[in-house]
């Protein structure tokens, strides 16, 4: 008798005829015994692998001793972890949530209060196609996803979209209405697209001659991912406001809200939200925090996403790779045809997880722990199936 009895959860996606039961570091087993090596980790959420001790320990010392007083009241872990947030990025005062799609729809109302207070009412906000930023109504309507548009309407307001690495578009975008511009660092979901040098800080320099906010969606580039804490660093420019989720928790749900002191603008009873900054999910991320923060764990992940850059390019003439890109660990090949989905189905035939970003490319996002070992392992393992897949079409 097939076990997975799928009768009772609402239809989102597929998924394939197995369970995932346990992991451990870049590592996860199904029911039926089968080992995986996982570069896709959650969707780049498990900054420090499968089942990491530095998680389980905070989880088990925090709920041992206080899982939420209510977000009418102070907890220490959040206290601590908004002040460390703020010193270590630069900016002023944080919100937490629970998701990234929450944490963007905080930077939203942020931006539309201010764009009331400041801009004589301008309230909207300019996206950039192909753009993610969440799976809420108004998160849709910012995202600049193929087809989005017409699976729910209405469509929230308040959003206009340019293409992403085009600052002129940017500019024309820009109007009596525009309270701020977001943008990815790297659009993740787009299939890891690095916009030209300097666009940051060109938006940034938009941003304070158009006197807009610049909201940054670290999302997915947060927290180690890209090499730096924040991708926003390697580019030296300080956002307005940024978002925080994913690697936050490596793995517990939790995202913040950073803004600068001049686009803090909530007043009492703004913002809440019955699970905002508990202590459960704040103890793990300064936990999560320690960890990343120690001496060489970010020069190492730089090495590491060196390398499997590297490994890439040195296959990419054999499988006719049209492109490798990233940064850090958040890394796609773009392949010669449309087959990022037969090699998706194959690797995780041959025990590899990837993920078929666009039907043609392939995204890694593999623990920030991920060894050279284990990124040898998963490019011979990719090789075999890009064998298999172009042997077959
Ligand atoms: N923003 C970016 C850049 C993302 O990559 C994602 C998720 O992939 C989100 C927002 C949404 O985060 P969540 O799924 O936690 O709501």
């Amino acid at each position: 008798m097939n076990p997975i009895n799928e009768k009772y959860l609402m239809k989102i996606t597929s998924r394939p005829d197995v369970v995932m039961m346990h992991g451990q570091g870049s590592y996860i087993w199904d029911n039926l015994g089968n080992k995986y090596l996982d570069f896709i980790q959650g969707w780049a959420v498990n900054a420090l692998g499968h089942a990491p001790r530095e998680v389980s320990q905070a989880l088990a010392e925090q709920a041992s001793v206080l899982l939420t007083p209510s977000p009418a009241y102070h907890n220490a872990p959040q206290l601590k972890l908004a002040e460390r947030l703020c010193r270590l990025t630069g900016l002023d005062e944080a919100h937490f949530s629970n998701s990234g799609a929450e944490a963007n729809e905080v930077a939203v109302k942020l931006a539309r209060k201010w764009g009331r207070i400041h801009r004589r009412g301008a309230f909207e906000v300019v996206t950039t196609h192909n753009g993610f930023h969440g799976r809420t109504l108004a998160m849709m309507a910012a995202s600049g996803k193929p087809g989005w548009d017409e699976l729910f309407p209405p469509n929230p307001p308040g959003f206009c979209r340019v293409p992403f690495g085009d600052v002129s578009a940017m500019a024309g975008a820009i109007s009596e209405r525009t309270a701020a511009i977001m943008v990815e660092p790297i659009q993740g979901e787009a299939g890891v697209v690095v916009p030209p040098k300097g666009y940051l800080q060109q938006l940034r320099q938009l941003a304070d001659d158009a006197n807009v906010l610049l909201i940054l969606d670290e999302i997915q580039t947060g927290v180690g991912r890209t090499g730096s804490l924040f991708a926003f660093e390697q580019e030296s420019v300080l956002p307005d406001i940024l978002t925080v989720g994913k690697g936050l928790g490596a793995g517990f749900p939790i995202s913040a809200t950073l803004a600068r002191k001049r686009a803090s603008c909530f007043e009492s009873g703004d913002q809440g939200g019955t699970f905002n900054g508990n202590p459960l999910g704040a103890h793990v991320a300064n936990a999560v925090l320690d960890r990343i923060l120690e001496q060489g764990f970010l020069a190492q992940v730089r090495d590491s996403g060196l390398y499997l850059l590297s490994q890439l390019q040195r296959m990419a003439g054999t499988w006719g790779f049209r492109e490798v890109r990233g940064n850090g660990l958040l890394v796609a090949v773009e392949l010669g045809s449309e087959i990022a989905a037969d090699v998706r189905d194959t690797a995780f035939q041959c025990g590899l997880l990837v993920n078929a970003a666009r039907p043609k490319i392939l995204r890694f996002m593999p623990s920030l722990r991920v060894t050279r070992a284990e990124i040898d392992e998963a490019t011979e393992r990719l090789s075999e199936c890009l064998a298999s897949v172009l042997a077959a079409a």
